[in-house]
């Protein structure tokens, strides 16, 4: 595939630092499509300058024209959707329906929110005698995963540049194409140079070099727990604001009297979309004792209808593969009752895993407890409500959720005691205007949206 050979950095492609590469390979065949550059600290350091440089004009240009340029990026978004499609298909291995459908759709709905937003939002304030200006925070670092590539760049930048601050994006290694892709479009829609900037590389190199520059006002990751943590504690070593999007374990709760083929089937699908590498999965099934082994035949049942190579694409990568293998193994060891899937490879080429399903999981067990992010469900067993909750809050992690039940009322309530960021009631629909983060472990600050806005964001008050 094209692959850009430099870093965009105030407003043009510029040559790297060094001439390292990394090659961006097809988790579908394993094949070697493009190489990027490998960004160093002093390509970081470039990017942080330019978009220094580009602060003070950018957080004064009038809402409306920032406005302006987010409805262009938009469109240019749009126009490239086959490319954006066939790219994230190509480095992440996302079915073509998947990649058209969500990979391309929800960014471009999300970065459609922000053109609004950014005109519609009350930037200023009145409180008793005081006037609040809210101002753009100033340079961001945005650093993010490779399982939506091009989502989790627009959920980061859209907002920061809604806002009226600059971005340099250090994007995953596992899939740069797509925002090189997303690069191009910030040009072709006339946002002023500098405003936004791309350096790829390694995340220990690149991405630990952009969140500890001392130019950086606010670091936004999202990512695992574990470099959420060294990223949070650097950042918050220098008093810089942080925004953590980490992992999830998020509890699909079905309450007796819920329709009981349509939760299980749609929990199903929840979980084995993107193959399971979603943070807010609902990779945990909760189900009443006198519903259950109703519920363990539906699963199977539902599970059979996802064929790698199909309907499921691979993991993003070998070292994922062997993670998420390690966690099944480590299921059948603990005593989990596998009933679907499993170990094995499924195919000869490419990463991919068995779509699988645990039931018999009981709260000690390691599945039960940490993020696999794998397609992999794991299916429990409650007593009553009170037994039900206690298993949804029993990690340490509060992304999102899901409640299903006869009444709606009964499910609120439910859903009102669980620790945890968002929780769709009986199939409630993706809102890209709703607050999305994390409860506990799962993250500090919130994205999309006008919070999402917000935290880019700081106050400054004005007494009359
Ligand atoms: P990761 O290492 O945390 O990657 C996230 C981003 O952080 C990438 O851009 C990465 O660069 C960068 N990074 C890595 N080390 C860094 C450091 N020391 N300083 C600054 N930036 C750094 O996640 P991963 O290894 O790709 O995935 C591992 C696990 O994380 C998954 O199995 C899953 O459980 C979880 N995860 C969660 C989400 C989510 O949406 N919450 C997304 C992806 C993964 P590189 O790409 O070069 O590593
Ligand atoms: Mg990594």
């Amino acid at each position: 595939m094209k692959a850009h050979d430099g870093m965009y950095i105030g407003g043009q492609w510029r040559p790297a630092a060094t001439t390292d590469t990394i090659a961006v390979v097809n988790p579908a065949d394993e094949q070697v499509i493009a190489h990027v550059p490998a960004g160093t600290a002093e390509d970081v350091d470039a990017a942080v300058r330019a978009a220094r440089a580009a602060f003070p004009a950018w957080a004064a240009t009038p809402p409306a024209e920032r406005a302006a340029r987010l409805t262009a990026l938009r469109d240019e978004l749009a126009r490239r959707q086959d490319l954006i499609a066939e790219t994230v298909t190509a480095e992440l291995g996302a079915p073509p329906a998947l990649a058209r459908a969500v990979h391309t759709g929800m960014p471009l709905l999300v970065a459609g929110s922000y053109a609004e937003l950014a005109a519609d939002y009350a930037f200023e304030e009145s409180i008793g005698n005081s006037t609040v200006l809210m101002e753009p925070v100033g340079v961001v670092a945005a650093i993010t995963p490779w399982n939506y590539p091009l989502h989790q760049v627009v959920a980061k930048v859209a907002p920061a540049l809604a806002a009226g601050c600059t971005v340099v994006l250090k994007p995953a290694e596992d899939t740069p194409l797509t925002a090189q892709l997303f690069a191009e479009a910030v040009h072709d829609a006339g946002v002023p140079a500098g405003v936004f900037n791309l350096v790829t590389g390694l995340g220990p190199v690149a991405g630990q070099a952009l969140a500890a520059h001392e130019d950086v006002d606010l670091v936004s990751f999202t990512g695992s727990t574990a470099v959420g943590k060294r990223i949070g504690a650097t950042a918050g070593a220098a008093i810089k604001r942080v925004a953590l999007e980490l992992g999830g374990k998020s509890a699909n709760v079905v309450l007796p009297g819920a329709d009981l083929a349509k939760a299980v089937n749609v929990g199903i699908a929840n979980v084995m979309s993107n193959s399971g590498q979603t943070c807010s999965a609902w990779t945990r099934m909760l189900v009443h004792k006198d519903h259950y082994d109703e519920a363990v035949a539906l699963a199977v049942a539902a599970v059979a209808k996802y064929v790698p190579g199909d309907r499921v694409g691979p993991l993003v990568n070998a070292e994922q593969r062997r993670r998420v293998r390690g966690y099944i193994e480590k299921g059948i060891a603990e005593g989990a009752r596998l009933v679907a899937g499993g170990p094995d490879a499924p195919l000869e080429t490419g990463y991919y895993v068995s779509p699988t399903v645990f039931a018999d999981v009981t709260p000690g067990m390691t599945i039960a407890q940490e993020e696999i992010f794998g397609p992999v469900v794991c299916l429990m067993k409650y007593e009553d409500e009170d037994d039900a909750l206690a298993l949804a809050n029993g990690t340490v992690y509060g992304l999102a959720g899901a409640v299903w039940a006869g009444d709606e009322a009964q499910a609120v309530a439910f859903a009102r005691r669980m620790d945890t960021g968002q929780v769709d009631i009986n199939g409630g629909r993706f809102n890209p205007l709703a607050p999305f983060g994390g409860y506990k472990q799962s993250g500090v600050g919130r994205e999309l949206g006008p919070h999402g806005l917000a935290e880019y964001l700081q106050t400054k008050s004005l007494q009359f």
